[in-house]
């Protein structure tokens, strides 16, 4: 079992480890569903945000919220993906964390999502925090502590 003796890795301030915003593949509210499938299938990530004109973090969109939205009772109804928008069909209840928050609180979200939003006071959407980033810090700190 991994025993941490000294907690100040939970302490650790996220801000230097968010990919920042300019990094982060995400669409913006009045998209329609075919340009987010064609940004979700091109990256390769199977959720990005949506962000609106003023760069403000608005939801979540993935591959299964687009297909789902077009499915029909026979097949999937592909010709509908020009005349939805990315606003109609994103999840917008979700988990953000601060610039200013700690590993630890990034922990308790990051054990059952690979990623989680980062935004100003404000609303404006800073980054993400991702699962892969903390693991990798986890690691580091576990290979160099002194027992
Ligand atoms: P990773 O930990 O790098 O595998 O990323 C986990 C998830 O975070 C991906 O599936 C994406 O949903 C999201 N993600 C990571 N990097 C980016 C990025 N540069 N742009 C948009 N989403 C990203």
């Amino acid at each position: 079992m991994i025993s941490i003796k000294h907690k100040d890795f939970l302490f650790t301030p996220i801000v230097e480890y968010i990919i920042p915003a300019e990094k982060v593949a995400h669409v913006q509210v009045g998209n329609n569903a075919e340009h987010a499938l064609l940004v979700l299938t091109k990256t390769g990530y199977s959720s990005i945000p949506v962000l609106d004109a003023g760069d403000r973090l608005k939801g979540l969109l993935s591959m299964r919220t687009v297909t789902d939205s077009i499915l029909g009772l026979a097949h999937i109804e592909y010709e509908r993906l020009p005349d939805l928008k990315v606003d109609e069909i994103m999840r917008t209840e979700i988990h953000t964390l601060k610039t200013t928050d700690t590993f630890q609180r990034g922990l308790d979200y990051l054990i059952d999502h690979p990623f989680v939003c980062v935004v100003e006071e404000d609303g404006t959407f800073s980054g993400i925090l991702t699962r892969r980033v903390i693991l990798k810090q986890f690691k580091k700190y576990i290979y160099n502590v002194q027992y």
